[in-house]
């Protein structure tokens, strides 16, 4: 390799400012590009966001972070440690779960501890039924990291070719089994079954739907949750203050309206201010249905196209406040069942706002330590379905149903949270464009739904896709998987093109 002066570095747009445009714009400046990143929002974050309470900012987003490696991975591109701009906490406990007729289950890092747990709950057969599940999607997890969630885009021939050389993995992925059939081979307890059917909401589904390979995602758990100190909000006001120093463009405020296309190419975007900032290189890493349905202009409405007919992954109803509890004892992650494990998943897959919903709390000031402040920080989930309709509704009959429901596990809260401290789907719609409100892209159902979902290229050269609505997939480590992905695409990409007429690569680089 011979070196020639540095160019002017490569200029690199990024459309979106969530976990995975974050991302990008780490990997994009290591490689030396010019960084700009567009966010039409006043913070950085995306869903990882934000709402105000007497007790400090409250998260309204995701509050579980597992496979930490993918965030110790993205750190070091900047020659830094995650540690060193955010204090993580291994949770020995991974959840608490609790059921209207008074048991509790928690699930531990350590699998002794939860063996323990399971034996006091359920018996020998609790037990039994467990470490078979959990050895069935411990085999699906590592079998799939490396040809699904790291491959850059996986094809169903390659998939289909690695799971022949490994005939064990048929049975295991049950190919023509939705996840609540799977589960309900797998458990004599319904308790056990309704508990790991919730693992198809955390992308979105519904276990009635989802394919039984989705099993794997409780191992992403088993493999170790972290909890922010503070919470998540400081992973990502992190990563906005390290791209600051390190001379990456953030505008805030920024909402782009039109991407321009000249001979083929992206050109330049246009926010809606009128300014227009150009491009050598464009990612977008908000939801790709915003190109699909023509959002960002008719020069790329053929991009994702998939995306504009496809069903969508559910959206939630969130509550956060400030307040003091009363009641069980929490842990940082408690799912408190319904009594009815049906009626939540038959109102979903019917487009309504379930009637008896599970419900999930984060104790954002639990696992850090011994001190729990007086007044506390909440956040509590409830699915809810993606909708197109914008209308406000009064969201007081439903408040007062959660509240009631709380109750009927032995919860008050001091003082009650009101209306003003939810997020709804139509509020959701509102913020990410194009979503309808869904929170983690196209649904999940369907043996294939993973497959189907918009990988990192796309048939305009340098315009590029990340962020949980293209693959591998939505969550905050599934969205920064993806940001590598979109990266590693690029800089492929300039060094095929620089092999066939050798030029110089941004930040110095050379092929010759
Ligand atoms: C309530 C809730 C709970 C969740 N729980 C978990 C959890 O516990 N664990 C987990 O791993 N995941 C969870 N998730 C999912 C996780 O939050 C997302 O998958 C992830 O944050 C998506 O990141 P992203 O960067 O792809 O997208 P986003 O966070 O949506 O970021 C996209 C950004 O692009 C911006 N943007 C879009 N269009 C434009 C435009 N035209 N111009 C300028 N800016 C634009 C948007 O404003 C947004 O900031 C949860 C999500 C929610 C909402």
């Amino acid at each position: 390799m011979t070196h020639v002066n540095p160019p002017s570095p490569q200029r690199a747009v990024i459309i979106g400012a969530g976990i995975a445009g974050l991302a990008c714009a780490v990997r994009l400046r290591a490689a030396g590009f010019a960084v700009t990143l567009l966010e039409r929002h006043g913070t950085v974050g995306g869903k990882i966001r934000t709402l105000p309470s007497a007790a400090g900012p409250i998260d309204a987003g995701p509050t579980v972070l597992t496979m930490r490696h993918v965030f110790d991975d993205l750190f070091a591109q900047l020659g830094t440690r995650v540690e060193d701009h955010v204090t993580l906490i291994k949770q020995d406990e991974l959840a608490r779960h609790f059921w209207p007729d008074g048991s509790t289950l928690s699930l531990h890092a350590d699998e002794e501890r939860t063996i323990g747990a399971l034996r006091t709950f359920g018996g020998n057969e609790a037990v039994a039924d467990f470490l078979k599940f959990s050895k069935r999607t411990r085999q699906l997890f590592s079998a799939f990291d490396a040809p699904m969630m790291q491959a850059p885009e996986p094809k169903l021939a390659a998939l289909t070719k690695h799971v022949l050389r490994q005939p064990h993995l048929i049975p295991a992925m049950a190919p023509l089994s939705t996840l609540k059939t799977l589960l309900k081979r797998s458990f004599r307890d319904p308790r056990l079954r309704q508990l790991f059917g919730r693992y198809a909401t955390y992308v979105g589904g519904s276990p009635t739907h989802a394919p039984a390979i989705l099993s794997l995602i409780w191992q992403a758990e088993a493999n170790g949750v972290w909890v922010v100190e503070g919470g998540m909000h400081k992973l990502t006001q992190a990563l906005g203050t390290l791209l600051d120093q390190h001379g990456v463009e953030t505008h805030t405020g920024a909402h782009v309206d039109r991407i321009e296309i000249q001979n083929g190419h992206a050109k330049a975007v246009h926010l809606a201010n009128g300014t227009q900032i150009p491009c050598d290189v464009l990612i977008h890493a908000g939801d790709p249905r915003a190109l699909a349905t023509g959002a960002l202009g008719s020069g790329t409405s053929h991009i994702a196209s998939q995306t504009a007919k496809a069903k969508r992954s559910f959206s939630a109803r969130v509550l956060s406040f400030a307040a003091k509890p009363q009641g069980p004892d929490l842990a940082h992650h408690n799912v408190f069942f319904a009594a009815d494990a049906t009626s939540e998943f038959n109102d979903l897959m019917a487009g309504r706002i379930p009637a008896h919903p599970s419900f999930y709390i984060c104790a954002l000031d639990r696992g850090h330590g011994p001190h729990t402040p007086q007044l506390e920080r909440f956040e509590i989930i409830t699915n809810a379905p993606a909708t197109a309709d914008t209308s406000t509704e009064d969201l007081s009959p439903w408040l007062h149903q959660i509240t009631h429901q709380m109750a009927q596990h032995g919860i008050s809260f001091s003082p009650t949270p009101d209306t003003t401290t939810i997020t709804t789907p139509q509020a959701f719609a509102q913020m990410f464009p194009a979503t309808q409100g869904a929170l983690y892209g196209q649904t999940p159902h369907g043996l294939t739904a993973a497959l189907q979902r918009p990988t990192a290229r796309t048939q305009i050269p340098n315009l590029y896709l990340a962020g949980g609505g293209t693959h591998p997939g939505a969550g905050v480590p599934m969205a920064t998987l993806s940001a590598r992905h979109a990266v590693e695409a690029i800089l492929s990409d300039q060094i095929s093109t620089s092999m066939s007429a050798p030029t110089a690569m941004p930040g110095g680089m050379s092929m010759g």
